[in-house]
């Protein structure tokens, strides 16, 4: 047979699968890929369990289970004041990473120019790619990983068709600030460009700060696409349930890729989340939940010869390790799992020329006994 021609020829294995699997193969504590180590909530998953004790094992309807569309627009009036059509506007999806891969997918023509901020979440790129579009990226620096907005007005022409954001920002753990906003709100005006934005962490916010999500300015809102996630905050990763937010005209060409992505999500999770999120303490409470473990994690940290990068959302905890190797990061991940039995994620994956700015990623999403047991291994470097 004629050798294959990759779509995609530079992209090997997903970071999050190799360090997960490495960890597994030499017994590290992961705090590589992002996921909670303890329950899920067990109200949630016995709603699961009623829910299919109930019958509800069918087909979910194409765009998602009507009661938990309505509860998603309810919430998403309540805290950011934008109203959404749950019949037209929202889909549930297979999780936050095909909401991403559908949008592209739906919007991005050949040759469109998408930019992205890197170091950027690694499904971005290849989605751009493969609908043939142009990726074009800014590289972000620690410890602020700042956007530089000069650069994107640089950046700026008649093919730019999408600005891909994301807040809080996985890996850095930073927000997007008011200031962001008004830059991206004059950058925008009057001009054809689409945002994706990626806010699959916007209930893990600390220290009181607010979420600057497109759903509050009604400029950025009539042109977004709004990734959300159930997993994160949930602690429900495995479940692969999150929905896309977007104005009727978007949403429609959305769900034209959507129904022949997925056709649709599983149903009983979707009546259990439904009846779940009618409670809003259970993602109210989130910011403190987290930020304890944080402000722990740090602390047992501080101990280390690590350094702290801020971290004000998501739960990642970024590091810098200057004063312990000179390795590279991909290499040095590969030893701190191997022989401290600790996995991370290097940052340089997340940037399409590799940059090295020797900063690890450590998931902070886990008990306590799990982030101090990892903490006795590191103070050891
Ligand atoms: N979002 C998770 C992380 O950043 C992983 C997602 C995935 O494994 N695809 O760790």
């Amino acid at each position: 047979m004629t050798p294959i021609i990759s779509k995609l020829p530079q992209t090997g294995t997903t970071i999050f699968t190799v360090m997960s699997a490495l960890a597994n193969e030499v017994g590290a504590i992961n705090l590589s890929q992002g996921f909670p180590d303890f329950d899920t909530p067990p109200r949630l998953v016995e709603l699961v369990n009623t829910a299919m004790k109930n019958g509800h094992n069918q087909y979910a309807p194409m765009p998602g289970v009507m009661a938990l569309r309505e509860q998603i627009a309810q919430k998403t009036e309540r805290l950011y004041g934008a109203v959404y059509n749950p019949e037209t506007e929202i889909t549930i999806t297979a999780g936050g990473t095909q909401a991403i891969f559908t949008a592209i997918t739906a919007v991005v023509n050949p040759n469109d120019e998408v930019i992205i901020f890197e170091p950027a979440f690694d499904c971005y790129a290849p989605a751009i790619k493969l609908a043939g579009g142009i990726v074009k990226s800014l590289e972000l620096s620690p410890p602020d990983y700042r956007i530089p907005w000069d650069m994107v007005r640089r950046l700026i022409n008649n093919k730019t068709r999408m600005i891909i954001l994301n807040t809080p920002h996985n890996p850095t753990a930073t927000i997007l600030q008011q200031e962001d906003i008004d830059e991206l709100s004059a950058i925008v005006k009057n001009q054809d460009i689409l945002i994706l934005s990626d806010e699959v962490y916007e209930h893990l916010i600390y220290d009181g700060e607010t979420h600057h999500g497109m759903a509050r300015y009604p400029e950025l809102q009539k042109r977004s696409f709004i990734v959300a996630s159930f997993g994160k905050p949930f602690h429900a990763t495995g479940w692969k349930v999150g929905y896309c937010m977007a104005p009727a005209f978007l949403m429609q060409e959305f769900r034209k890729v959507h129904q022949f992505l997925v056709f649709s999500v599983n149903a009983p999770i979707q009546y259990a989340i439904a009846e779940y999120l009618k409670d809003e303490n259970t993602y109210l409470s989130l910011p403190d939940f987290f930020q304890q473990k944080r402000d722990h994690f740090r602390k047992g940290l501080e101990q280390t010869r690590f350094e702290l990068l801020p971290c004000a959302g998501t739960y990642f905890q970024s590091v810098t390790f200057n004063n312990i190797t000179d390795e590279k990061d991909s290499d040095f991940a590969l030893r701190l799992t191997k022989e401290f039995r600790v996995a991370a994620i290097p940052t340089s994956v997340f940037y399409t020329q590799g940059t090295d700015h020797h900063v690890l990623r450590f998931c902070f999403a886990k008990k306590q006994e799990t982030l101090d047991k990892a903490v006795d291994r590191l103070i050891k470097l």
